[in-house]
């Protein structure tokens, strides 16, 4: 039961094969806030939505081009596997 759990949300894309990647669920919402917010509602419109402040235990999979919208393609740092630490 102290297996940390990570709930999964992903764009709308995914169900047509396109390609992507997980992203951090913090790094998702930070994008979005940089966004203006037409942009941001547009994109958050096409993920399923979820509590900002459970971000840190959700992972956000999204297709190239919503991570491209989001500019998260551009910072690898973003990636979900990139935030495990290191032993
Ligand atoms: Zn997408």
């Amino acid at each position: 039961m102290t297996r940390q759990v990570f709930r999964e949300r992903d764009c709308v894309h995914r169900d047509e094969g396109a390609e992507g990647e997980f992203y951090n669920g913090v790094f998702y919402v930070q994008a979005l806030q940089r966004l203006r917010v037409d942009q941001a509602v547009q994109v958050a419109s096409k993920v399923s939505s979820f509590f900002w402040a459970d971000a840190p235990h959700i992972l956000v999979w999204l297709c190239n081009d919503c991570a491209t919208e989001l500019r998260l393609n551009d910072k690898p740092r973003a990636l979900s596997h990139a935030t495990r630490r290191q032993a």
